[in-house]
Formats: C-alpha cells, sequence, structure tokens
C-alpha cells in the first residue's frame, strides 16, 4: 500500500425486491459507513438483482478495480433464488461442499421453528440442507437466522464476507465476520482512520468548497480527503488524512473552524440534539411545543433521544386556529389580525405552550408547508418561528424554505433545534480537538 492510500473496499447488494423500489436498502448503507470507519476507502456499493450473472459482473468489476475486501448481503435464504453462496464458491475457483456441523446447527434451530409453526418435512429438510452448503475452505460463520456467513478468498483477488440480507441477521453477523481470521488479518494492515468533524448550519457547501481552494492554493493538501454532506439542514465536514498526513488534517480542521466559526455547531462530532440535551440537562430546563406545520415532528425529534423526559415537558399540536385559541391560548383577534401564519402568532405559540406546561423554553412553529394556500405575502415555505424562555428571551424567524411540503416541515424541524439550542445559552462546543 503506498502511503497516501488507504485500502479499498467494495459492498454488493443483492436483491431483486431492491431494484423494484418496494424496499429500499439499509444495508449498503450500514456496511459503507462500517467499512469507512475501520479505515477502508469504500470504492464501490452496488446494487444488483438476483440474476447470478449480474452477481458475478459485480464481483469482477469490484475485483477488476482492485479492492482488497468486498462484503455481499443478500441471496442466503433457503429458496432457489438465494445463489449468492454458489455464485461466491465459483468467482473464488471452489466447489460447494456440506459443512455437517453446521447443518446439524441449522437443524437445532429449524426443530425450534418448526414446533413453534407447525411447518416440518421435506421442504424443511431441503432448506437445512442447502444452507449448511460452503464453497470449500470458507470460513463458516455462525447464523442469527438460519443463514450462516462466509468468508471465501479469491485467489489473487479479494477477501469476499458473505452476509444474509435481512438487516437484523447482517448487523448481528458483523462482529463476528470481523472477527474471522482472515478479516482479522487484512483489518491488521489497515490504518486507523483517524478522522475529524465540522458541523455548519446556514451554511452552503460552496463557501466550504471556496475555503478549500484557497487554503489549497499555498499548502498542500493532497494528503487528506475532505467530503461533506449536507444532512438535517446542517453541512457536515469530514476531514480524514491518510497515513502520514495527520499534521495537515488537524491544521485544516483547525482553519476551517476559525474562518467559520460563526456558523459552525461543533467541531469534535457533537450533533444539533446532543449538545441541546446536554445544555437543557445542565440548565434543568424543561421545553414545551406549540406546533402548527410540523404537526408535532418537534416534538417527536425532541423525544428520539433516551432520557428525554428530563427536559421535555410535552408539546401541542394545533392545527386550527380554534385550537391555537383553545389550547393554547393564542387570542382569535391576534389571528384575524396578522394571520394564523405570522411572527405574533409563532410568538403566542411559543408563550402559549411554556405557560400550558409550565416549562421554561417555550417553542411555536406556524407556516404554510404547501403544495396551496400561498399568497405574494406569505409565500409556501413561510414558516415562522419563535422560542421564548422563563428568563426572558426571544428569538424569532420567519425564513422562506425550499422545497416540498415534505422538505419544508423537514427543515422546519431542523430549524426549531437551532433556534431551541441557541436559546437555551449553549455556546456550541467550539473547542479543536487536538488544538
Ligand atoms: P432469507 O433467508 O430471509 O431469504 P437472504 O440472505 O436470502 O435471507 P434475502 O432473500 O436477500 O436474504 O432478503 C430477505 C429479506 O430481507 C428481504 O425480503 C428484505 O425484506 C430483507 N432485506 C434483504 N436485503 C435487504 C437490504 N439490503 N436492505 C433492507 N432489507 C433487506
Ligand atoms: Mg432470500
Amino acid at each position: 500500500m503506498d502511503t497516501h492510500s488507504r485500502p479499498r473496499a467494495a459492498v454488493v447488494v443483492t436483491g431483486s425486491e431492491l431494484l423494484t423500489g418496494v424496499i429500499s436498502d439499509r444495508n449498503g448503507p450500514f456496511l459503507a459507513a462500517a467499512l469507512g470507519e475501520l479505515g477502508f476507502e469504500v470504492a464501490h456499493l452496488l446494487v444488483v438483482g438476483d440474476r447470478p450473472d449480474d452477481l458475478v459482473a459485480a464481483l469482477t468489476f469490484v475485483a477488476d478495480a482492485g479492492v482488497a475486501l468486498v462484503v455481499t448481503s443478500g441471496g442466503l435464504g433457503p429458496t432457489a433464488d438465494d445463489l449468492t453462496a454458489e455464485v461466491v464458491a465459483s468467482f473464488a475457483g471452489a466447489d460447494m461442499v456440506l459443512d455437517e456441523e453446521m447443518r446439524d446447527h441449522i437443524a437445532g434451530i429449524l426443530a425450534g421453528w418448526a414446533a413453534r409453526t407447525g411447518f416440518s418435512g421435506p421442504a424443511l429438510d431441503e432448506a437445512n440442507r442447502k444452507q449448511a452448503m460452503v464453497p470449500r475452505g470458507a470460513v463458516v460463520l455462525m447464523p442469527v437466522g438460519t443463514a450462516p456467513g462466509l468468508v471465501v478468498r479469491r485467489p489473487d483477488g479479494p477477501l469476499v464476507v458473505v452476509l444474509p440480507g435481512p438487516p437484523r441477521e447482517l448487523q448481528g453477523m458483523w462482529p463476528s465476520a470481523l472477527a474471522s481470521a482472515p478479516v482479522a488479518e487484512l483489518l491488521a494492515g489497515v490504518p486507523a482512520a483517524a478522522s475529524r468533524e465540522l458541523r455548519f448550519f446556514g451554511f452552503p457547501e460552496s463557501e466550504i468548497a471556496a475555503t478549500l481552494r484557497e487554503i489549497g492554493a499555498s499548502r498542500d493538501l493532497s494528503g487528506v480527503e475532505v467530503t461533506t454532506c449536507l444532512r438535517r439542514s446542517e453541512l457536515e465536514v469530514d476531514i480524514r488524512p491518510l497515513p502520514g498526513s495527520e499534521d495537515v488534517a488537524a491544521e485544516l480542521h483547525a482553519e476551517l473552524a476559525a474562518r467559520h466559526a460563526k456558523h459552525l455547531v461543533s467541531a469534535d462530532g457533537a450533533t444539533t440534539d446532543e449538545l441541546l440535551a446536554t445544555a437543557l440537562l445542565e440548565q434543568g430546563w424543561t421545553v414545551a411545543t406549540g406546533e402548527s406545520c410540523t404537526g408535532g415532528m418537534l416534538a417527536s425529534r425532541l423525544v428520539d433521544r433516551a432520557g428525554s423526559s428530563a427536559y421535555v415537558a410535552g408539546g401541542v399540536v394545533a392545527y386550527s386556529n380554534e385550537a391555537k385559541t383553545a389550547l393554547l391560548g393564542v387570542p382569535a383577534e391576534m389571528i384575524a389580525e396578522h394571520g394564523a401564519v405570522s411572527p405574533e402568532v409563532a410568538r403566542a405559540l411559543a408563550d402559549g405552550a411554556r405557560a400550558r406546561f409550565g416549562a421554561d423554553v417555550g417553542v411555536g412553529i406556524t407556516g404554510v408547508a404547501g403544495p396551496g394556500g400561498g399568497t405574494e405575502a406569505k409565500p409556501v415555505g413561510y414558516v415562522c418561528f419563535c422560542v421564548t424562555t422563563s428568563s426572558g428571551e426571544v428569538l424569532s424567524r420567519d425564513p422562506v424554505m425550499p422545497g416540498s411540503r415534505a422538505d419544508i416541515r423537514e427543515r422546519s424541524t431542523d430549524m426549531a433545534m437551532h433556534l431551541l439550542l441557541r436559546a437555551s445559552g449553549a455556546r456550541a462546543r467550539k473547542s479543536v480537538p487536538g488544538h
């Protein structure tokens, strides 16, 4: 391996149901993230149907691309369309043999299943036998369901880890795949992935690109990989040093954080949700929500975290004008005068929620989620936010948000989380680790 590269890996996900849009792939993202964390550069993530030729083509393609490791998901079941083990065996030039120990192990699992469901007989015996057929020489991984995983080496080619499709089984078997001797041996040569993260809010990707160009003009950044990703309205910047360039990565991280401190949420990987929870807990504050267009999404986001009962008092979805008045005390005259979507009503929703729940912080959200109902003065995407605190702070915003109804509601939830974080007095952790 040259000093300026990481070993490459690929993920090949199989399943025709993934190509019809019936279900979306959960294994590819899981495996890609896990491999990246281990220090691999994930070069390809392919999804193929259940046709053996397509799987062979995918394996050949990633092998030709020079990956050291391929992980496959799916096609290990007992049915005729489950062909991954055979295909990988022929890819590795191995024949299939019966693993008697595994057959007996699976028989034990199936016996329990048969006793519970009443299904037994030749079909089950056939399934048992099929799932115990493994490529000669493969390392066989204990199943979480009934399909064992496999680790197979193609001579002069990549190591192939074969895992079942059901995400619960795949994730359950991942640790034993990593612990298997051939994978552990490969991992020993993979440099640690000491990546550094920055999170920004209200900050376009183009700004980071411009700053990187500027810094790159006077410094050699070829030893660091910078990836940016927009998630939950935040720009996540991942800075990963290639072996030998740790110092350059640390400097770049510090410089990006310093140059864009105004928009920085965190420099140590902490999320807005984590920072908010910590801030509320530290101050012993509780929060209450008065939501219109987000229909409870903010309350739901707030209770995503375990232990949130310590700081979430409750929330009201006040969608109709009558509900806003009856449940959160928004004066009917105010709605008549300013409209239900107005900074005034957002503030009244925040104050109303805070009063109603006896909370320390109140949030009000009211907006035009569309696609209909927009006017020139209040177009689709116009959303009014207000956060008020018992200590007298008031934070208001009324942006026009882009996107579909779903986008607008999601972005509104993100925006409210940010305002809450600000109002909770949390000086976002802007420390730069290692500096
Ligand atoms: P089984 O014994 O269940 O057939 P298998 O290894 O053959 O296991 P598949 O047949 O590919 O797995 O998938 C079984 C089911 O697992 C699929 O119908 C789907 O519900 C789920 N599944 C498989 N692959 C994925 C994936 N990549 N993402 C999400 N769900 C998946
Ligand atoms: Mg199957």
